[in-house]
């Protein structure tokens, strides 16, 4: 009857709906805010649980004398024990091709932190433990590009990034290879042999994980394989592009320099990231001893872009977010300015013989 179907506010059905309504609206207040879930696109780095279990505070923190690489006698060559990752990963989609420079986020006032742990053939290279104690203390999201030959020589140390739910590992070639010059053999065993280095780093994790009675579904959250990679030297070439796409490693180069490797201390690392970092920035900065000031500028960086209202995510949170802007060739601020390392440092992977 349709004169009873409407207008009563005793009718049971009205009633019903009043209670549903107010049962998922308790519910969407007790999700966590849309934009903590947003911020971290639902992409997990590492697990709390395994590092804790594997390593004490104490392990974990940097130490002062690790700063500092050496040149060696004589270039290492060898090659890591795995030169192919068994795991592979699906072809890069088009919108993630190209030489990535920042993000398009549409506004959201996000930055994404990266650092570079670049290792030549003829050197030992660092490790600056003060930068990855700042980024702990402030639980600062970061991205480290590691060389394959760097994540071997510092084994424990990579692991513990590996682990670490704030950070993600990108691939940064095994001995810092110009990929401006290298043939194709050369490239690809740049790219391949660090990826398969991770992975036996990450099963030595998980093997030392379940040891500790750590449950699999804590080290499943510790990514198979990097997904990011960075071109050393900021050089690049069409079939570069079109190797890492095959592989399925997106190119993530940079729009905002510190210049942390040039010389200069904390205050002019700060100035030139707090001059150039914009919504969907990704900042260069380096933490294999290269850096000068790189710690001491950190927080104030990170205070500085938490007061103007940005989010710290890392690059493939950020890329999740948003659209990649890309370009065809690499370059550290302009185009054309990283050719000169060809002449520089050949294939990239000696530094140039003293005269
Ligand atoms: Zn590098």
């Amino acid at each position: 009857m349709p004169g009873l179907s409407s207008g009563s506010a005793l009718r049971p059905g009205r009633i019903f709906r009043l209670i549903a309504c107010l049962a998922l609206a308790l519910i969407a207040a007790a999700r966590p805010a849309p934009a903590a879930a947003e911020q971290n696109a639902g992409l997990t780095f590492g697990s709390k649980a395994v590092l804790e279990a594997l390593w004490p505070p104490a392990a974990l923190a940097g130490a002062e004398a690790e700063k500092a690489g050496k040149r060696l006698e004589s270039a290492d060559l060898a090659p890591p024990a795995r030169t192919e990752p068994q795991h592979a990963l699906p072809v890069l989609p088009p919108g993630l091709r190209g030489s990535i420079r920042r993000v398009d986020a549409g506004g959201k006032k996000l930055v994404a932190l990266t650092f570079d742990l670049c290792e030549l053939a003829d050197n030992a290279a660092g490790y600056d433990g003060a930068v990855v104690d700042a980024l702990r203390r402030e639980q600062v999201p970061a991205t480290f590009f590691a060389g394959g030959k760097w994540l071997r020589s510092h084994s424990e140390r990579a692991m513990q990034l590996i682990c670490d739910p704030l950070f993600e590992i990108g691939n940064h070639a095994w001995t810092h290879g110009n990929f401006g010059v290298l043939d194709a053999t050369r490239m690809r065993e740049q790219v391949l042999w660090t990826q398969a280095q991770y992975e036996s780093l990450r099963e030595q994790i998980a093997a030392r994980a379940m040891e500790k009675g750590v449950s699999p579904q804590e080290i499943a959250a510790i990514p198979a394989l990097p997904r990011v990679f960075r071109f050393p030297y900021g050089r690049c070439r069409p079939e570069a592009l079109e190797l890492l796409a095959g592989l399925g490693l997106a190119a993530v180069q940079w729009d905002a320099n510190s210049q942390d490797a040039g010389g200069g201390d904390g205050d002019s690392v700060a100035a030139r990231v707090l001059a150039h970092a914009r919504p969907g920035s990704i900042v260069l900065c380096h933490a294999n001893g290269f850096g000068h000031g790189t710690a001491q500028a950190l927080p104030r960086i990170i205070a500085a872009l938490r007061g103007q209202g940005y989010t710290f995510v890392t690059v493939s949170q950020l890329l999740a977010q948003g659209r990649a802007e890309a370009k065809t060739e690499c370059y550290a601020d302009k185009p054309g300015d990283t050719v000169m390392y060809d002449t520089m440092f050949g294939d990239g992977t000696r530094h140039p013989k003293k005269k």
